[in-house]
């Protein structure tokens, strides 16, 4: 039992302004956090028991799905990091500094090549294989726009995990089983998720899914199927080959330039020109890795950089500024196009769906009209390059995908050999044959998924935790801890209950009562008891429900018992 005279959960009123989100917002208000500084924060009391809560939640999955739990250091020297190749190519995110000897380090945001090493050492057999080994540990990130609180921040807690399998077979064995741990932790914690098919990024490998909270308040948007189980990250959401030359006239007469003085956007472009977007043909450079590429999709849809990046096999791509355009073009930008372009050219599938369109003349002010693809102009290849839409045909079963707004809390991935080939981790096979091992990575932010079960679970008083990851479980009220009769039935119940191992809050404070139910509802404690003098004197208790507000006045030697049930019909909500 905790008394709330000696506990610090220091709750206030003001919201605070730069808090966009509500989550960040509530935190904060509840006295669950403290920026120390940008992305960068102490959690206080009641903070760190619902992280430690969810830590709990993801320990008991993961030693479930037969991982070894390990900690491995948050200093990690920088040669790892080159042998990996990740020293150039990870960027600013990673946070480097030097030893007093001049040695070169970073701080870990993610621990591959640590853990590679490690299983390099120490495994010689395919006999010590399968091996899934995982830490809850401190990571940094130098995120460009830390934010959200913990949702996005520099210095935060994962629970990464790492299987290492004799071979591919076993490596997809290992994936299968994270992903079943993921959905039980995510079910076990009250939260509405989707697992969704998703780029693999930075940490690169063959598949991966991102498990998404949904909340409108994601910064990811995530397809899925009205009908089917397909559901995708709108990175990587594939999108249909339509039906060829269905748009526009298809006996066009020649190619003929037409001026369009100051009409850059497809907008301006289509309003001016009278020719629907759809017939438009965009033409975007890049400035990547592998050199100037000319991206063309119909000016119905717009570019995806990320499929971009995968069909070029660029280790980076960006929009190319002015100077580029102008350069490479001939013209400012608003007015390119592929007729003539001496640079490679690369087309979404939707282009093939016009069979006489209009685009950039590569001349400032002016268009092309009756331009027919693979007439006029041939690109390299077409493929699909275009973010996907709401509306759009399921690539599984055809029917239409929506659009939803998800935080993406947790991350399996599929590596290959990526890690292991590079740092050399092989093991005998049972031939006495070296086979590099099949890796797998699987991560899960401890405080994005705190804030994640916020965003989704809230109302217009404060949070509303799932009971398996609040601070409390039960808060318990005394309206007035001066009447003798009320501060004994409260010290009677929470010492019961505790007893009885529930986890209790006992507001002991001399508050106005306003002020303590403000409080408990800010906080979110799932079951609230509210002793007041006349229900007190009459040999009653108020047992509330925080989610729905229901309340029911019961009998005092049945209070404990009715509690109780509450709060084991809340458990039962958030089981596997
Ligand atoms: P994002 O795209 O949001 O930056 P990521 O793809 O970089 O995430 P991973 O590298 O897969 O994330 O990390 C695993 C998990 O760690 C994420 O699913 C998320 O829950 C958490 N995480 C990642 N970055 C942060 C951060 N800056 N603050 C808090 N949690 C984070
Ligand atoms: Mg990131």
């Amino acid at each position: 039992m905790i008394r709330y005279t000696q506990y610090l959960m220091p709750t206030t009123k003001e919201t605070p302004s730069d808090a966009e989100v509500v989550s960040h917002r509530l935190m904060l208000r509840g006295g669950f956090i403290q920026k120390v500084a940008s992305g960068i924060y102490t959690y206080l009391p009641a903070g760190l028991r619902v992280l430690r809560k969810v830590e709990r939640i993801l320990r008991e999955e993961m030693d479930r799905a037969g991982a070894q739990e390990v900690l491995m250091p948050a200093v990690i020297p920088s040669e790892l990091w080159k042998e990996s190749g990740r020293w150039d190519a990870y960027g600013k995110e990673l946070l480097r500094f030097k030893d007093r000897a001049d040695r070169e380090f970073c701080l870990g945001p993610t621990h591959e090549e640590v853990v590679t090493d490690l299983v390099r050492r120490l495994v010689r057999s395919y006999r010590q294989l399968p091996l899934n080994l995982y830490q809850i540990q401190d990571k940094f990130r130098d995120e460009i726009r830390p934010r959200f609180g913990l949702m996005r921040g520099r210095e935060f807690f994962m629970k990464d995990a790492y299987s290492f399998d004799a071979d591919e077979e076993g490596a997809k064995e290992s994936y299968r089983k994270m992903y079943e741990a993921y959905c039980r932790i995510f079910r076990r914690m009250g939260l509405d998720f989707r697992a969704v098919e998703a780029d693999t990024g930075n940490i690169g490998g063959s598949s991966s899914h991102e498990f998404m909270v949904i909340a409108d308040s994601g910064e990811d948007a995530i397809v899925s199927c009205a009908s089917c189980s397909y559901g995708a990250n709108v990175e990587k959401a594939e999108c249909p080959v339509p039906a060829e030359g269905t748009v526009g006239s298809r006996d066009a007469g020649a190619a003929r330039k037409v001026e369009t003085p100051e009409k850059r956007t497809i907008e301006e472009v289509s309003g001016f020109l009278g020719i629907a977007p759809g017939a438009l043909i965009k033409t975007l450079l890049f400035e990547t890795s592998v050199g100037n590429v000319a991206v063309l999709v119909s000016g119905a849809h717009e570019i995806n950089e990320i499929k971009v990046k995968n069909r070029l096999g660029a280790e980076w791509v960006r929009l190319a500024e002015e100077p580029t355009v102008r350069a490479v073009t001939g013209a400012p930008s608003g007015f390119a196009g592929p007729v003539g372009l001496a640079v490679r050219t690369i087309a979404d599938h939707s282009v093939r769906s016009i069979a006489s369109g209009a685009t950039g003349a590569n001349e400032k002010d002016a268009h092309l009209v009756d331009v027919v693809p693979g007439r006029d102009f041939s690109p390299e290849a077409y493929a699909d390059l275009r973010m996907v839409r709401e509306g759009d045909p399921c690539p599984r079963c055809g029917a239409e995908l929506r659009v939803s707004r998800g935080i993406e809390v947790g991350h399996v991935f599929r590596l290959g050999t990526k890690y292991s080939e590079k740092l050399h981790a092989v093991c005998l096979d049972a031939d006495g044959r070296e086979q590099v091992v099949a890796m797998g990575c699987y991560g899960i932010g401890v405080g994005r998924t705190a804030a994640a079960a916020i965003e989704q679970h809230h109302d217009g008083d404060g949070m509303v935790w799932p009971i398996s990851i609040a601070p409390f479980e039960v808060t318990i009220i005394p309206v007035n801890v001066k009447n003798a009769d009320v501060a004994a039935a409260a010290e009677t119940l929470a010492a019961g209950l505790d007893a009885k191992g529930v986890e209790v809050l006992l507001d002991d404070r001399e508050e106005r009562p306003g002020i303590k139910f403000k409080d408990a509802d800010l906080v979110g404690i799932p079951v609230r008891v509210t002793l007041g003098e006349k229900n007190v004197a009459a040999g009653f208790g108020e047992l509330r429900d925080r989610r729905t507000g229901e309340t029911v006045r019961v009998e005092l030697p049945k209070l404990e018992e009715a509690v109780l049930k509450m709060v084991a019909e809340k458990k039962a909500e958030c089981t596997a």
